[in-house]
């Protein structure tokens, strides 16, 4: 096995094997093989969308301590960051999506923890749908559901879900992977359009470990997939292990659009940097409101991105910011 071979392979359009991955994962990240991947995913990423980069929004509906205890997440009831819940009102939700739709967002996400109440849910939703242009596309962010839930997130308006297998599922995380899994499976079933991620990437994850779950990602063929580091928070047990810097991420950003077939057409990093839009990240998160990633309440105070920042960071990169709704869930409609 080459480097040379492997980069052949890809311009021809090759399918990658677990060993194939984790030797392209295995080489130092500021190594000339790593920049050649960064460079060959850049490509692939620029060729599959037209150079036209997208900016996807999330704002949460509620905070509060969650009993999953995911152990990076700042939710968690473990780490005792929020001890108390906050939710916002039906009018602020429509207020955030709005702004959103304003600011040029390619989708919304509406985001909950595991145990919000379902019907407030699909209230909500609702009430922002009718005030979205219809072409808005609306992406779900909520926890696992059966067949009967997901059918009906699809019909309140939404063209898909974003869910993950987290790294080390039922390890750092209270849920069982078998059931983020059958979710998966029970929202295509129901039509939604699936958005998924390698995350949250720490240094502790091994190569085998990201290839598995590259490969994962790949299995279930979804909008983007893409890389995202854990970003520490401050007095957690997972803070001890740090983090992994951003070039390290851009790499296994780049190692995950090569391990993608050609009809995953995103594949997105956070939180956005221009390393990360120079090694294939078409795809960028503008968060406000409560943010699993941040101890702040509004994370527009703290680490969240505005589009108009995102869109600057891609300008930084070469790429252009799509205008209009996202294609990465247009094309899974139409195929
Ligand atoms: S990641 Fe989601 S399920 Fe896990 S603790 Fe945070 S809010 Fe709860």
């Amino acid at each position: 096995m080459n480097i040379n071979d492997l980069l052949k392979k890809s311009k021809d359009g090759g399918n990658f094997s677990r060993d194939e991955l984790v030797y392209l994962l295995s080489f130092p990240p500021e190594s000339e093989a790593s920049f050649r991947i960064m460079a060959e995913a850049g490509r692939i990423s620029r060729e599959l969308s037209g150079n036209q980069a997208e900016i996807h929004a999330q704002f949460a509906l509620n905070l509060a301590p969650c009993a999953c205890n995911c152990a990076f997440c700042s939710f968690a009831k473990v780490n005792g960051v929020f001890t108390t819940e906050t939710r916002i009102t039906i009018e602020d939700a429509v207020a955030y999506a709005r702004q959103f739709e304003i600011d040029g967002a390619n989708a919304i996400y509406v985001m909950t923890t595991a145990f919000y109440p379902f019907s407030d849910f699909l209230e909500f939703s609702r009430e922002i749908r009718r005030h979205l242009n219809p072409g808005t596309v609306m992406i779900a962010n909520v926890g696992d559901q059966g067949i009967e839930n997901a059918q009906i997130i699809r019909d309140a308006g939404y063209a898909g879900v974003y869910h993950a297998l987290r790294l080390r599922e039922g390890r750092d995380t209270g849920l069982a992977p078998e059931g983020r899994i059958k979710s998966i499976k029970n929202f295509q079933e129901a039509g939604l359009i699936v958005g998924t991620c390698v995350e949250p990437v720490g240094p502790e994850h091994t190569n085998e470990e990201l290839a598995d779950m590259i490969l994962f990602t790949a299995s279930f063929n979804p909008a983007f997939s893409g890389a995202a580091r854990r970003i520490s928070i401050p007095g957690t047990e997972m803070a001890k292990f740090g983090m992994i810097t951003e070039l390290r991420m851009a790499q296994i950003v780049a190692v995950t659009r090569l391990g993608m077939p050609r009809s995953v057409t995103g594949n997105c990093t956070h939180e956005p940097c221009t390393l990360g839009g120079l090694a294939g990240a078409n795809l960028f998160w503008a968060e406000v409101g409560a943010n699993p990633r941040d101890t702040q309440e509004k994370t527009e105070e703290g680490r969240g991105e505005s589009v108009e920042s995102c869109k600057r960071l891609f300008r930084e990169c070469g790429w252009a910011a799509l205008s209009g709704p996202s294609q990465f869930f247009k094309v899974k409609l139409s195929s």
